[in-house]
């Protein structure tokens, strides 16, 4: 034992979107006679794929390796619009896991483009998700990831803009943004489409004071909310650590009386954070 105090965020672990696509995908692979396939790891968690492919889940790289009428899981972060059609030549056996969330960031930037609007995302213009927004502007909108990239696209805004945001982006991003854009009077409109789940494990990071030394962030180093997390908590100028699993943890961070506050991203399992805090509690000095 040691001195080590330990505190949980409330909100760590999987959230809603995630814990509905395993369970959709649970059940697909239960009821079909049928492979199932999802292309790309389903979530940013190599333990539940592992468990999922046990289950004989499949998971390609290529398009290629998909077998026509099979089952095709369409991931939590969503997909293109080209991408679904060419599946639909495929196979009617879809099934949709997308996250009512990122859906409604789909949707809100449609309908931005159906009245007239220039689409701006918020977002990694390299993520899926992004890419499926986009799509949905006919691929027309301009993606930002910070104030900077506005000075590119400055000179295009002549019409009224329609700002969306990939559902895991930090809302202080969100208002950096919003706050450039208006220094450039351009007339533009919002839908903050960040996620409530990442808009909740983020407040709980940078609410925290000084009593906290140490900051843990475990989850998938591809899993955007979870590099957010530990971006905030560095941003705070606390030691912040991120990690892929309990095990990762290393005594060198510690010291006896050292206060650590421990969250996970929105893709790990409640378990890893159980076992993190056994970790810390065995730790002597
Ligand atoms: S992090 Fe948010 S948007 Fe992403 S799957 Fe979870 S609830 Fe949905």
């Amino acid at each position: 034992m040691n001195n080590i105090k330990i505190k949980i965020a409330e909100n760590a672990g999987f959230c809603f979107g995630v814990k509905r696509a395993i369970g959709l995908v649970e059940d697909a692979l239960k009821n079909s006679k049928e492979q199932v396939y999802c292309w790309g790891d389903l979530i940013h968690n190599p333990v539940m794929i592992k468990n999922l492919e046990k289950k004989s889940l499949k998971i390609i790289d290529n398009l290629k390796d998909f077998k026509e009428n099979s089952v095709f899981i369409v991931r939590s972060h969503g997909i293109t619009l080209e991408d679904l059609n060419l599946i639909k030549t495929k196979t009617n056996n879809i099934i949709d896991t997308t996250c009512p969330f990122v859906k409604k960031a789909q949707n809100c930037a449609e309908n931005f483009k159906k009245q007239g609007l220039q689409v701006i995302i918020v977002g990694d213009k390299n993520h899926v998700e992004v890419k499926s927004i986009n799509s949905r502007t006919g691929n027309q909108a301009f993606i930002v990831n910070n104030p900077k990239d506005l000075d590119k696209i400055k000179n295009k805004l002549s019409r009224k803009s329609g700002i969306v945001c990939q559902t895991t982006q930090k809302n202080s991003k969100l208002e950096e943004i919003i706050a450039s854009l208006k220094k450039l009077k351009v007339d533009f409109e919002v839908q903050n489409t960040i996620c409530l789940d990442a808009t909740k494990k983020q407040k709980t990071v940078s609410e925290l004071g000084n009593e906290i030394d140490l900051i843990i962030v475990i989850g998938g180093f591809h899993s955007s909310n979870t590099t957010k997390l530990a971006e905030i908590g560095k941003s705070k100028k606390i030691k912040t650590f991120h990690i892929e699993k309990a095990k990762d943890i290393s005594k060198k961070w510690f010291s006896d009386s050292v206060k650590v506050f421990l969250t996970a991203g929105a893709s790990t399992h409640p378990n890893e954070i159980i076992k993190a805090k056994k970790i810390i509690k065995s730790l002597t000095f």
